[in-house]
């Protein structure tokens, strides 16, 4: 499937029911999914709730966005906002995909992130809805809507009793059962991709199951002027690419959406504050990385017992 901006892929292994059926039901609900959080497609729900709501005036949701939103913003204050879905109105400016980028200047990333900010926004469960503080603020799916869709297709797959398979929505992945190929034991094998060199180089060799694994980077999406690198990561305080030495993070985790986001958040973050955001979400979820910065490559406990490179 080509969704999300990028190529989705599901394979079944060893399933002997209806694979069709199955397949089908994968690609609805991702495409459900697309069509609520599409940025690009003026009808999805996400696009009419940030061209149609009031300041200060409730919008009324579906059930699905406004549970999907508040776990995205339970997440969002418990990295103390590195990871902000409010980023879209300075995702918009940088337009990192456009023909010919251009670095923003400092008054538009002002006026900007004046339109950002996750405190500016209020949940209201018993009827849905949403309060929005400020005006023209852009709510963006492009930081959790694969992760999002990854565990909703999982959901699909186990409900249906298939035993293994691989979700690959653009990189980003879970790995359902054993490994298929192998005798059972040893899991899948996943290569983590050294950032800025040669495209099958790798960081890390790693073997697991039943898990989701997330990278981000600069290295993919990102535009050059003056010999600076400018990538589509935003510091959302500062509104301006998040340098902080991370050049790539990959988070496996049992969660998919908290794979998602909490790989954007380290990238944010950095090596010790994402280091303590971990610490504080393993209360709740596995969380592993893999962290390359400028000087050195980090594996948590976890990730050194999986890597088949040695830790
Ligand atoms: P990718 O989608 O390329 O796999 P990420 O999961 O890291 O990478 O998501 C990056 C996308 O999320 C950006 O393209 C942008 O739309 C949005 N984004 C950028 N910075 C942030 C941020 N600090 N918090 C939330 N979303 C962000
Ligand atoms: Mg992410």
């Amino acid at each position: 499937m080509f969704l999300y901006n990028t190529v989705c892929e599901v394979v079944l292994y060893d399933y002997s029911g209806d694979v069709t059926g199955v397949l089908d039901a994968c690609e609805q609900r991702s495409l459900d999914i697309q069509n609520m959080l599409n940025r690009y497609d003026n009808r999805s729900e996400l696009s009419r709730l940030n061209q149609n709501y009031c300041p200060k005036v409730p919008y009324p949701l579906s059930k699905e966005l406004f549970f999907l939103l508040q776990s995205v913003w339970r997440f969002s204050r418990l990295c103390d906002g590195a990871f902000d879905a409010t980023v879209g109105k300075l995702v918009g400016l940088w337009d990192f995909t456009a023909e010919d980028p251009a670095v923003p200047r400092e008054k538009e990333i002002e006026s900007s992130l004046a339109a950002c900010g996750y405190q500016k926004v209020d949940f209201w469960e018993t009827d849905y809805s949403v309060i929005i503080q400020v005006p023209g603020m852009e709510i963006d799916g492009g930081g959790f809507g694969k992760g999002y869709a990854i565990g909703q297709v999982l959901q699909v797959l186990q409900k249906a009793g298939v035993s293994s398979a691989l979700i690959n929505y653009g990189g980003n992945m879970f790995l359902l059962g054993e490994n298929p190929e192998g005798t059972g034991k040893e899991g899948w094998r996943v290569g983590i991709q050294a950032p800025w060199e040669e495209k099958g180089k790798c960081l890390a060799s790693l073997c697991f199951s039943n898990l989701g694994i997330a990278t981000s980077a600069g290295y993919e999406r990102y535009f050059r002027k003056e010999g600076k690198a400018y990538w589509h990561i935003l510091d959302p305080v500062r509104g301006r690419p998040a340098d902080t030495g991370i050049k790539s993070v990959s988070i496996i985790s049992d969660n998919p959406l908290i794979t998602d986001l909490m790989s954007t958040a380290f990238f944010v973050l950095g090596l010790e504050k994402g280091e303590e955001v971990a610490r504080r979400l393993r209360d709740y979820v596995v969380l592993e990385y893999v962290a390359q910065t400028e000087e050195k490559l980090i594996l948590s406990e976890g990730a050194k017992i999986w890597n088949q490179y040695g830790g």
